[in-house]
Protein backbone atom coordinates (compact mmCIF):
# COMPACT_ATOMS: atom_id res chain seq x y z
CA UNK A 1 0.00 0.00 0.00
CA UNK A 2 1.19 3.49 -0.50
CA UNK A 3 1.96 6.33 2.14
CA UNK A 4 -0.94 8.02 0.10
CA UNK A 5 -2.99 5.06 0.41
CA UNK A 6 -1.96 4.48 4.03
CA UNK A 7 -3.21 8.19 4.87
CA UNK A 8 -5.83 8.08 3.42
CA UNK A 9 -7.30 5.24 5.12
CA UNK A 10 -6.03 6.38 8.69
CA UNK A 11 -7.94 10.52 7.61
CA UNK A 12 -11.20 8.06 6.79
CA UNK A 13 -11.62 7.28 10.34
CA UNK A 14 -14.25 10.10 11.84
CA UNK A 15 -12.51 12.01 14.58
CA UNK A 16 -13.70 10.67 17.93
CA UNK A 17 -13.68 6.98 16.53
CA UNK A 18 -10.13 7.19 15.54
CA UNK A 19 -9.27 8.54 18.85
CA UNK A 20 -11.03 5.79 20.44
CA UNK A 21 -9.64 2.83 18.33
CA UNK A 22 -5.75 4.47 18.69
CA UNK A 23 -6.78 4.55 22.40
CA UNK A 24 -8.01 1.05 22.55
CA UNK A 25 -5.07 -0.51 20.16
CA UNK A 26 -1.95 1.28 22.12
CA UNK A 27 -4.11 -0.29 25.63
CA UNK A 28 -3.37 -4.11 23.55
CA UNK A 29 -0.26 -3.49 23.14
CA UNK A 30 0.45 -1.93 26.32
CA UNK A 31 -1.02 -5.28 28.20
CA UNK A 32 0.26 -7.51 25.46
CA UNK A 33 3.68 -6.28 25.67
CA UNK A 34 4.55 -7.50 22.41
CA UNK A 35 2.33 -8.22 19.98
CA UNK A 36 1.63 -8.05 15.61
CA UNK A 37 -0.89 -6.19 14.13
CA UNK A 38 -2.85 -9.69 12.85
CA UNK A 39 -3.15 -10.20 17.06
CA UNK A 40 -4.17 -6.77 17.48
CA UNK A 41 -7.30 -6.75 14.48
CA UNK A 42 -8.27 -10.31 16.11
CA UNK A 43 -8.09 -8.86 19.47
CA UNK A 44 -9.35 -5.64 18.60
CA UNK A 45 -12.27 -6.20 15.95
CA UNK A 46 -10.85 -4.04 13.60
CA UNK A 47 -10.05 -4.31 9.95
CA UNK A 48 -6.54 -4.82 9.34
CA UNK A 49 -6.29 -1.84 7.36
CA UNK A 50 -8.22 0.21 9.76
CA UNK A 51 -4.98 -1.74 12.50
CA UNK A 52 -2.38 -0.68 9.86
CA UNK A 53 -3.29 3.03 9.60
CA UNK A 54 -3.55 3.32 13.70
CA UNK A 55 -0.12 1.39 14.08
CA UNK A 56 1.61 3.70 11.31
CA UNK A 57 0.51 7.13 13.45
CA UNK A 58 1.69 5.29 16.81
CA UNK A 59 4.86 4.57 15.02
CA UNK A 60 5.10 7.91 13.54
CA UNK A 61 4.24 9.58 17.04
CA UNK A 62 7.06 7.38 18.56
CA UNK A 63 4.97 5.34 20.82
CA UNK A 64 5.48 2.15 19.84
CA UNK A 65 8.44 0.40 18.05
CA UNK A 66 8.90 -2.53 16.01
CA UNK A 67 11.11 -5.19 17.37
CA UNK A 68 12.21 -8.16 15.00
CA UNK A 69 9.53 -10.73 13.41
CA UNK A 70 7.92 -14.05 14.46
CA UNK A 71 6.23 -17.11 12.61
CA UNK A 72 3.17 -18.52 14.63
CA UNK A 73 3.87 -22.61 14.80
CA UNK A 74 6.40 -22.00 12.17
CA UNK A 75 4.34 -21.57 9.12
CA UNK A 76 2.89 -19.04 7.44
CA UNK A 77 4.07 -15.56 6.85
CA UNK A 78 6.93 -13.71 9.12
CA UNK A 79 4.54 -11.13 12.09
CA UNK A 80 6.18 -8.01 12.82
CA UNK A 81 6.15 -7.47 16.22
CA UNK A 82 5.49 -3.82 18.21
CA UNK A 83 5.75 -2.95 21.56
CA UNK A 84 5.35 0.31 23.53
CA UNK A 85 8.25 2.07 23.88
CA UNK A 86 7.95 3.22 27.60
CA UNK A 87 10.47 5.74 27.41
CA UNK A 88 9.00 7.99 24.17
CA UNK A 89 6.80 9.79 27.49
CA UNK A 90 7.03 10.31 30.90
CA UNK A 91 4.55 10.95 34.10
CA UNK A 92 5.80 12.58 37.54
CA UNK A 93 4.29 11.79 40.50
CA UNK A 94 4.32 13.60 43.57
CA UNK A 95 2.86 13.08 47.31
CA UNK A 96 2.67 15.61 49.42
CA UNK A 97 4.29 13.85 53.05
CA UNK A 98 4.01 15.56 56.31
CA UNK A 99 7.27 18.13 56.21
CA UNK A 100 8.16 17.19 52.49
CA UNK A 101 7.29 16.43 48.93
CA UNK A 102 8.42 13.15 47.47
CA UNK A 103 8.35 14.11 43.25
CA UNK A 104 9.49 11.00 40.97
CA UNK A 105 9.61 10.46 37.27
CA UNK A 106 8.06 7.27 35.68
CA UNK A 107 8.06 6.16 31.99
CA UNK A 108 4.92 4.51 30.36
CA UNK A 109 5.42 1.12 32.38
CA UNK A 110 5.55 2.59 35.68
CA UNK A 111 9.39 2.12 36.09
CA UNK A 112 11.10 4.88 38.24
CA UNK A 113 13.40 6.96 36.28
CA UNK A 114 14.48 9.47 38.88
CA UNK A 115 13.29 10.46 42.45
CA UNK A 116 14.13 13.79 44.08
CA UNK A 117 12.16 14.96 48.13
CA UNK A 118 12.24 18.45 48.79
CA UNK A 119 11.93 19.72 52.31
CA UNK A 120 8.82 22.04 52.75
CA UNK A 121 9.64 25.31 54.63
CA UNK A 122 6.14 26.16 56.16
CA UNK A 123 2.99 24.77 56.53
CA UNK A 124 0.25 26.68 54.44
CA UNK A 125 -0.84 25.23 50.77
CA UNK A 126 1.42 27.70 48.85
CA UNK A 127 4.78 26.18 50.69
CA UNK A 128 4.03 22.75 49.68
CA UNK A 129 3.22 23.82 45.95
CA UNK A 130 6.40 25.47 45.57
CA UNK A 131 8.62 22.33 47.12
CA UNK A 132 6.13 20.20 44.00
CA UNK A 133 6.89 22.92 41.45
CA UNK A 134 11.11 22.90 42.71
CA UNK A 135 10.79 19.08 42.17
CA UNK A 136 8.91 18.95 38.73
CA UNK A 137 11.34 21.40 37.44
CA UNK A 138 14.04 19.27 38.38
CA UNK A 139 12.93 16.17 37.00
CA UNK A 140 11.68 17.84 33.68
CA UNK A 141 15.30 19.71 33.47
CA UNK A 142 16.37 16.45 32.74
CA UNK A 143 13.80 14.21 31.16
CA UNK A 144 15.23 13.59 27.50
CA UNK A 145 11.26 13.04 26.36
CA UNK A 146 7.93 15.01 26.53
CA UNK A 147 6.24 15.15 30.01
CA UNK A 148 2.61 13.87 29.56
CA UNK A 149 1.44 15.47 33.08
CA UNK A 150 1.63 15.10 36.67
CA UNK A 151 -0.13 13.06 39.98
CA UNK A 152 -0.64 14.35 42.78
CA UNK A 153 -0.93 12.53 45.97
CA UNK A 154 -2.21 14.47 48.83
CA UNK A 155 -3.63 14.21 52.37
CA UNK A 156 -7.16 14.81 53.22
CA UNK A 157 -10.97 14.50 51.34
CA UNK A 158 -10.39 15.36 47.59
CA UNK A 159 -13.54 16.69 45.55
CA UNK A 160 -15.17 13.95 42.89
CA UNK A 161 -13.52 15.53 40.00
CA UNK A 162 -10.00 15.00 41.32
CA UNK A 163 -8.46 18.63 41.15
CA UNK A 164 -9.17 20.40 44.65
CA UNK A 165 -8.44 19.44 48.58
CA UNK A 166 -12.11 19.99 50.48
CA UNK A 167 -10.70 19.19 53.62
CA UNK A 168 -7.26 18.39 55.29
CA UNK A 169 -7.85 17.82 58.96
CA UNK A 170 -3.95 17.14 59.95
CA UNK A 171 -3.04 20.40 57.72
CA UNK A 172 -5.94 23.08 58.79
CA UNK A 173 -6.66 23.20 55.32
CA UNK A 174 -9.78 23.62 53.59
CA UNK A 175 -11.20 24.24 49.56
CA UNK A 176 -7.39 24.06 48.42
CA UNK A 177 -7.22 24.42 44.10
CA UNK A 178 -4.15 21.73 44.19
CA UNK A 179 -4.72 20.83 40.30
CA UNK A 180 -5.73 24.84 39.12
CA UNK A 181 -2.34 26.33 41.02
CA UNK A 182 0.23 23.48 39.75
CA UNK A 183 -1.56 23.59 36.07
CA UNK A 184 -0.88 27.63 36.07
CA UNK A 185 2.41 27.19 37.61
CA UNK A 186 3.78 24.39 35.16
CA UNK A 187 1.98 24.13 32.25
CA UNK A 188 1.21 20.46 32.46
CA UNK A 189 -2.49 18.56 33.08
CA UNK A 190 -2.37 17.38 36.83
CA UNK A 191 -4.81 14.69 38.79
CA UNK A 192 -5.02 15.22 42.26
CA UNK A 193 -6.13 12.42 44.66
CA UNK A 194 -5.99 11.38 48.74
CA UNK A 195 -2.35 9.93 48.96
CA UNK A 196 -3.37 7.04 51.12
CA UNK A 197 -5.77 5.81 48.00
CA UNK A 198 -2.90 6.12 45.37
CA UNK A 199 -0.97 4.37 47.22
CA UNK A 200 -2.52 1.27 46.63
CA UNK A 201 -2.35 1.80 43.42
CA UNK A 202 1.40 2.20 43.72
CA UNK A 203 2.09 -0.97 45.34
CA UNK A 204 -0.33 -2.77 42.55
CA UNK A 205 2.03 -1.17 40.40
CA UNK A 206 5.17 -2.30 42.43
CA UNK A 207 3.78 -5.96 41.94
CA UNK A 208 2.96 -5.66 37.99
CA UNK A 209 3.94 -9.32 36.83
CA UNK A 210 2.87 -11.07 39.85
CA UNK A 211 -0.76 -11.58 38.93
CA UNK A 212 -2.02 -9.06 41.57
CA UNK A 213 -5.42 -7.20 40.69
CA UNK A 214 -7.12 -7.18 43.90
CA UNK A 215 -5.25 -5.33 46.44
CA UNK A 216 -6.08 -3.45 49.75
CA UNK A 217 -3.50 -0.70 51.35
CA UNK A 218 -4.12 0.65 54.92
CA UNK A 219 -1.91 3.94 55.56
CA UNK A 220 -1.88 4.16 59.69
CA UNK A 221 -0.61 7.71 60.64
CA UNK A 222 -1.66 10.46 61.54
CA UNK A 223 -5.40 9.06 59.95
CA UNK A 224 -5.94 5.98 58.59
CA UNK A 225 -7.08 5.23 55.18
CA UNK A 226 -7.93 2.47 52.65
CA UNK A 227 -7.19 2.53 48.92
CA UNK A 228 -9.12 -0.32 47.14
CA UNK A 229 -7.75 -2.02 43.75
CA UNK A 230 -10.16 -3.93 42.16
CA UNK A 231 -9.75 -5.82 39.36
CA UNK A 232 -6.85 -3.10 38.86
CA UNK A 233 -8.83 -0.34 39.32
CA UNK A 234 -8.44 2.10 42.25
CA UNK A 235 -12.12 2.56 43.71
CA UNK A 236 -13.20 5.72 44.64
CA UNK A 237 -17.09 5.57 45.13
CA UNK A 238 -19.60 8.16 44.49
CA UNK A 239 -18.08 11.24 46.04
CA UNK A 240 -14.38 9.95 46.27
CA UNK A 241 -15.65 8.50 50.24
CA UNK A 242 -14.51 5.34 49.02
CA UNK A 243 -11.72 3.42 51.96
CA UNK A 244 -12.61 5.94 54.44
CA UNK A 245 -11.46 3.34 57.13
CA UNK A 246 -11.04 5.00 59.69
CA UNK A 247 -14.34 6.07 60.66
CA UNK A 248 -15.92 2.54 60.48
CA UNK A 249 -17.25 1.44 64.17
CA UNK A 250 -14.92 -1.82 65.95
CA UNK A 251 -15.86 -0.91 69.52
CA UNK A 252 -20.05 0.06 69.60
CA UNK A 253 -19.60 2.61 72.77
CA UNK A 254 -16.26 3.48 72.16
CA UNK A 255 -14.47 7.00 72.42
CA UNK A 256 -16.49 10.05 70.50
CA UNK A 257 -14.69 10.69 67.20
CA UNK A 258 -14.67 14.20 65.45
CA UNK A 259 -16.54 12.68 62.96
CA UNK A 260 -19.36 12.73 65.31
CA UNK A 261 -20.06 8.59 65.58
CA UNK A 262 -18.62 6.55 68.46
CA UNK A 263 -15.75 3.94 68.41
CA UNK A 264 -14.22 4.74 65.11
CA UNK A 265 -11.09 2.85 64.11
CA UNK A 266 -9.29 6.26 64.21
CA UNK A 267 -10.07 6.62 67.66
CA UNK A 268 -7.71 3.66 68.79
CA UNK A 269 -5.67 3.12 66.19
CA UNK A 270 -4.53 6.32 64.48
CA UNK A 271 -1.35 7.98 65.38
CA UNK A 272 -2.82 10.52 67.62
CA UNK A 273 -4.81 7.80 69.51
CA UNK A 274 -1.66 5.97 70.22
CA UNK A 275 0.02 8.95 71.64
CA UNK A 276 -2.50 9.46 73.82
CA UNK A 277 -2.83 6.06 75.25
CA UNK A 278 0.76 5.80 75.91
CA UNK A 279 0.67 9.23 77.75
CA UNK A 280 -2.09 8.25 79.97
CA UNK A 281 -1.00 4.97 80.58
CA UNK A 282 3.03 5.78 81.30
CA UNK A 283 2.01 8.20 83.56
CA UNK A 284 -0.39 6.37 85.49
CA UNK A 285 2.83 3.74 85.51
CA UNK A 286 5.24 5.99 86.78
CA UNK A 287 7.03 5.12 83.50
CA UNK A 288 9.17 8.44 83.48
CA UNK A 289 11.37 8.01 80.30
CA UNK A 290 7.70 7.44 78.60
CA UNK A 291 6.24 10.52 80.48
CA UNK A 292 9.46 12.68 79.30
CA UNK A 293 9.89 11.49 75.93
CA UNK A 294 5.95 11.93 74.72
CA UNK A 295 4.88 15.42 76.35
CA UNK A 296 6.25 18.79 75.31
CA UNK A 297 6.63 17.52 71.80
CA UNK A 298 4.20 17.61 68.75
CA UNK A 299 1.68 14.20 67.86
CA UNK A 300 4.06 13.47 65.59
CA UNK A 301 7.71 13.45 67.28
CA UNK A 302 5.63 11.44 70.02
CA UNK A 303 4.34 8.93 68.23
CA UNK A 304 8.04 8.31 66.47
CA UNK A 305 8.97 7.89 70.50
CA UNK A 306 6.51 5.54 70.83
CA UNK A 307 7.73 3.57 68.07
CA UNK A 308 11.50 3.68 68.95
CA UNK A 309 10.59 2.75 72.32
CA UNK A 310 8.62 -0.20 71.22
CA UNK A 311 11.23 -1.10 68.91
CA UNK A 312 13.49 -1.22 71.52
CA UNK A 313 11.69 -3.78 73.56
CA UNK A 314 9.41 -1.33 75.64
CA UNK A 315 6.75 -3.44 77.13
CA UNK A 316 4.17 -0.52 77.44
CA UNK A 317 4.93 1.10 74.39
CA UNK A 318 4.11 -2.39 72.49
CA UNK A 319 0.82 -3.18 74.48
CA UNK A 320 -0.76 -0.25 72.89
CA UNK A 321 0.80 -0.77 69.68
CA UNK A 322 -0.40 -4.67 69.99
CA UNK A 323 -3.81 -3.40 70.74
CA UNK A 324 -3.91 -1.01 68.27
CA UNK A 325 -3.14 -3.98 66.02
CA UNK A 326 -6.34 -5.65 67.19
CA UNK A 327 -8.73 -2.68 66.25
CA UNK A 328 -6.77 -2.29 62.80
CA UNK A 329 -7.00 -6.46 62.90
CA UNK A 330 -11.04 -6.53 63.60
CA UNK A 331 -11.71 -3.64 60.55
CA UNK A 332 -9.38 -5.12 58.16
CA UNK A 333 -10.65 -8.49 58.30
CA UNK A 334 -13.92 -7.01 57.32
CA UNK A 335 -12.21 -5.47 54.50
CA UNK A 336 -10.70 -9.02 53.50
CA UNK A 337 -14.52 -10.27 54.02
CA UNK A 338 -15.74 -7.45 51.74
CA UNK A 339 -13.69 -7.70 48.90
CA UNK A 340 -11.67 -10.71 49.12
CA UNK A 341 -8.11 -9.06 47.93
CA UNK A 342 -5.22 -11.37 46.92
CA UNK A 343 -2.73 -9.07 49.27
CA UNK A 344 -3.35 -6.49 51.91
CA UNK A 345 -0.69 -3.80 52.37
CA UNK A 346 0.00 -2.24 55.71
CA UNK A 347 1.62 1.46 55.23
CA UNK A 348 2.08 4.64 56.92
CA UNK A 349 4.45 5.41 59.56
CA UNK A 350 2.27 3.16 62.50
CA UNK A 351 1.98 0.24 59.80
CA UNK A 352 5.44 0.20 58.81
CA UNK A 353 6.63 -0.05 62.39
CA UNK A 354 6.84 -3.99 62.62
CA UNK A 355 5.73 -6.83 64.50
CA UNK A 356 4.37 -5.26 67.87
CA UNK A 357 0.99 -3.76 65.42
CA UNK A 358 1.66 -6.55 62.63
CA UNK A 359 1.43 -9.77 64.55
CA UNK A 360 -1.99 -8.86 66.23
CA UNK A 361 -3.63 -7.70 63.08
CA UNK A 362 -2.58 -10.90 61.12
CA UNK A 363 -4.04 -13.09 64.59
CA UNK A 364 -7.46 -10.71 64.60
CA UNK A 365 -7.82 -11.01 60.26
CA UNK A 366 -7.16 -14.62 60.80
CA UNK A 367 -9.43 -14.71 63.86
CA UNK A 368 -12.64 -13.01 62.17
CA UNK A 369 -12.27 -13.04 58.32
CA UNK A 370 -13.98 -16.02 55.99
CA UNK A 371 -11.85 -19.20 56.14
CA UNK A 372 -11.79 -18.54 52.63
CA UNK A 373 -10.91 -15.36 52.30
CA UNK A 374 -7.46 -16.16 54.05
CA UNK A 375 -6.50 -18.79 52.24
CA UNK A 376 -3.50 -18.05 50.69
CA UNK A 377 -4.13 -13.98 51.48
CA UNK A 378 -0.59 -11.80 52.06
CA UNK A 379 -0.46 -9.30 54.68
CA UNK A 380 2.39 -7.59 54.13
CA UNK A 381 4.45 -4.30 55.06
CA UNK A 382 4.94 -1.58 52.02
CA UNK A 383 7.97 -2.24 49.75
CA UNK A 384 8.96 0.84 49.67
CA UNK A 385 10.93 2.57 52.98
CA UNK A 386 9.26 6.02 52.57
CA UNK A 387 6.46 7.62 50.81
CA UNK A 388 7.38 6.70 46.85
CA UNK A 389 4.04 4.51 46.85
CA UNK A 390 1.99 7.62 47.23
CA UNK A 391 4.10 9.30 44.02
CA UNK A 392 4.35 6.43 42.44
CA UNK A 393 0.76 5.80 42.82
CA UNK A 394 -0.32 9.21 41.70
CA UNK A 395 1.83 8.67 38.51
CA UNK A 396 -0.16 5.64 37.86
CA UNK A 397 -3.63 7.34 38.46
CA UNK A 398 -2.62 9.90 36.15
CA UNK A 399 -2.05 7.59 33.10
CA UNK A 400 -5.14 5.65 34.05
CA UNK A 401 -7.13 8.49 33.68
CA UNK A 402 -5.17 10.26 30.51
CA UNK A 403 -5.79 9.89 26.67
CA UNK A 404 -2.25 9.38 26.55
CA UNK A 405 -2.08 8.65 23.10
CA UNK A 406 -2.84 12.00 21.69
CA UNK A 407 -0.36 14.02 19.86
CA UNK A 408 1.39 16.18 22.78
CA UNK A 409 3.45 18.85 21.27
CA UNK A 410 7.46 18.17 22.50
CA UNK A 411 6.78 21.77 24.19
CA UNK A 412 4.53 20.03 26.35
CA UNK A 413 0.36 19.84 26.05
CA UNK A 414 -1.19 23.16 25.52
CA UNK A 415 -4.95 22.13 27.03
CA UNK A 416 -6.18 21.05 29.99
CA UNK A 417 -6.66 17.82 31.07
CA UNK A 418 -10.94 17.28 31.29
CA UNK A 419 -11.57 16.19 34.51
CA UNK A 420 -14.16 13.69 33.56
CA UNK A 421 -12.03 12.09 30.55
CA UNK A 422 -12.60 7.91 30.69
CA UNK A 423 -10.73 5.77 32.16
CA UNK A 424 -8.23 4.31 29.37
CA UNK A 425 -6.65 0.73 29.76
CA UNK A 426 -3.52 1.61 30.00
CA UNK A 427 -2.50 -0.77 33.79
CA UNK A 428 -2.27 -3.74 32.64
CA UNK A 429 -4.67 -5.92 34.21
ZN1 LIG B 1 -15.06 8.87 62.96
Amino acid sequence: MSTESVKQKRDSLPGTARRDSRGQLYGLIHAERRTSRTRLAQLSGLSKGAVSGIVGDLLDDGLIREVGTQQRGGIGRRQVLLEIDPRARFVIGSQLGDDACTVVLVDLYGQFEREVVIPVGGSVPSDYLDAVCEGVDLLRADADAPILGLGVGVAGSVDGSGRRITVAVPFGWKDVPVADALEERLNLPVRVANRAKVAALGEHWARIGQGIDHLVYVHVGSGIVAGLVVGGVLSFGRDGLAGELGHVTVLPDGPLCDCGNQGCLHTLASGPAIVRQVRAKARLAGHLPLVQATNGVSAQAALEQVLVAAKQGDQLACAVLAEAGRYLGIAIGNLVTLFNPQVVVVGGMVGRSGACVLDPLRREVEWRALPDAIAGLDIVSSVFPGEESGALGAAALFLQQSEVVEAIPASGPETRHAPDSRASTLIPA
